[in-house]
């Protein structure tokens, strides 16, 4: 423990942001993480807890009362060792985590939780500065070979881990690009790109191959039309092919089907899937040059859906200088503080008001839409109406019907499920969701009902979390390396 009373003597404080009118001019990252001083402070209030919830809350488990004694005493080096040891990637969840192990912080029970991730974010910042973050190619190789299908976090973790203990990893993406929705919906702003692009280096100097432009399995649009936005693939692979090259095969696909809003006008042009509106934005930044971009310059903008995605449309709408901008969310407005005594140490409900939201933003709750009105094709505005819920059902509040103006309207309301076809391609049974059928058992968990084939990460346990990607890619990479060697040196 690194100050006995540090938690009594500092407070915490939250990473800096650039001012508004700055960071809307761009794509690029705004916030200001901390200086050593501050990151010694802060590691300060750690009390390392004899039983230190935050390790059980954070999904990959990372041990932060050890990293954080090390960044009080200065000792940068093994802090990010310790980091690492649990997760591939912390410059990924150091950015984009909602942090729930801030919410199981002992601290959170009656004042302000340590700042974790903050201090995660300055030990990975630091890492890759000082020339610390390199290739682990493996001791020795094991002549076995992997196919990994999808390369978003959980594709990303499992290949490197399988490749570190020496199998042949060849990580198949049907996008032009590696990093799934860290590439292609995550905006700039929130986590730019060279972040990804320094680990796919850093994985192939250890073995990894990366094919991009590859379906596996028959082709489907998870926008559910012919939206030619999100599938770049130019070459397609059967699953029977990749059985019969592979000794196992990881499929990390993702959910990538979008929920969507069955109400008259659905078709008027206008109305978008928030992935085709977000991954666009992302490659234009890339520098490709995109024929009509979906763009909100100029217009009255609705975002419907008020999760993280909605308010990732709300931010790039506002950098494209959209006239209004306004977020619906179905579910009425919760508390601004939790009732700690009772949530912690899960996940509390609570008023969350993201970065997205502060740079301008009008937020409505309770509020449903029953029509999308339109002239000559066109959306022209909505249809609403207030909602309650009473005895858990939702109903309609009479009277509170009214009409809104729109251009643009953006559906992000969620993800059902993973396209069924490339589960289907492999015969993969599904769950009662439609997500692959597997297990976390701690041996031979993450196996599909298909011999050899296995599943992680968004594709088996649903929309969820880039942490939670990357803690399935790492155990699902163990009980592959265990049912290819028999036995398995891989942490879970
Ligand atoms: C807009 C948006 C914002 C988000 N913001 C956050 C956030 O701030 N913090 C957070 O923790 N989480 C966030 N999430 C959720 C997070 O991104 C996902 O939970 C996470 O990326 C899931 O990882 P995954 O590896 O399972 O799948 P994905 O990231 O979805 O990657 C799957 C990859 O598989 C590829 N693929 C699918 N099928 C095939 C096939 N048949 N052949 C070849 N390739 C295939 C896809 O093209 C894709 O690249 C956000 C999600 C969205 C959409
Ligand atoms: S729960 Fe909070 S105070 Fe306790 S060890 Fe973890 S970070 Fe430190």
């Amino acid at each position: 423990m690194g100050k006995v009373t540090g938690f009594m003597e500092y407070e915490r404080i939250e990473e800096g942001y650039k001012p508004v009118p700055e960071r809307l001019k761009n794509y690029k990252e705004f916030v200001i993480g901390l200086d050593d001083a501050q990151a010694n402070k802060q590691a300060a209030r750690c009390m390392d807890c004899g039983t230190p919830f935050c390790n059980s809350g954070c999904p990959v488990n990372n041990i932060i009362p050890d990293f954080n004694d090390m960044v009080f005493r200065a000792d940068w080096k093994s802090a990010i060792d310790t980091l690492h040891s649990t997760n591939n990637f912390p410059e990924f969840t150091g950015r984009i985590c909602p942090a729930p192990c801030e919410a199981a912080c002992t601290l959170n029970v009656n004042d302000d939780a340590v700042g974790i991730k903050s201090i995660e974010h300055a030990i990975i910042d630091r890492a890759w500065a000082e020339g610390w973050v390199t290739p682990q190619p493996p001791q020795h190789k094991t002549g076995k070979k992997v196919a990994v299908v999808g390369s978003g976090p959980a594709g990303m973790a499992a290949a490197q881990q399988l490749a570190r203990v020496g199998h042949d990893v060849t990580l198949f993406e049907k996008n032009d690009r590696v990093g799934g929705l860290l590439r292609y919906g995550i905006p700039d702003f929130k986590m730019e790109k060279v972040h990804i692009d320094r680990r796919v280096a850093q994985m192939q100097a250890e073995g990894v191959t990366f094919r991009t432009g590859v379906m596996v399995g028959k082709a489907q649009d998870p926008l559910g039309k012919d939206s030619k936005v999100t599938n770049w693939a130019k070459e397609t692979i059967t699953p029977e092919q990749l059985q019969k090259d592979f000794d196992a095969v990881l499929l990390t696909g993702g959910a990538e089907q979008s929920r969507d809003l069955p109400v008259p006008g659905r078709d008027l042009t206008g109305v978008h899937f928030a992935m085709e509106f977000l991954p666009q934005q992302n490659k234009v930044n890339a520098g490709d040059k995109l024929k009509d971009q979906l763009r909100a310059d100029g217009k009255h903008v609705i975002v419907i859906g008020g999760g993280d995605t909605g308010s990732d449309c709300v931010g790039t709408s506002n950098r494209h200088g959209a006239a209004s901008v306004t977020q619906f969310e179905l579910m009425p407005q919760p508390p601004e503080e939790e009732n700690r005594p009772m949530t912690w140490p899960y996940w509390p409900i609570k008023l969350r008001t993201s970065s997205s939201h502060e740079e301008g933003c009008e937020r409505e709750f309770a509020i449903s839409t029953k029509e999308l009105m339109g002239e000559g094709g066109k959306v022209t505005g909505l249809k609403t109406v207030r909602v309650e819920w009473k005895d858990g059902k939702m109903q309609e509040v009479a009277g509170s019907e009214q009409t809104l103006k729109a251009d643009l309207v953006l559906l992000a309301m969620g993800f059902v499920a993973p396209v069924s076809a490339v589960l289907d391609a492999f015969g993969v049974e599904k769950d009662t969701r439609g997500n692959a059928k597997a297990s976390t058992d701690f041996t031979g968990g993450y196996a599909t009902n298909v011999p050899k084939v296995f599943a992680a990460g968004d594709i088996r346990r649903g929309q969820s979390l880039v942490v939670w990607a990357i803690r399935e890619g790492r155990q699902a990479a163990r009980s592959v390396d265990e049912f290819l060697m028999g036995y398995s040196d891989l942490p879970r």
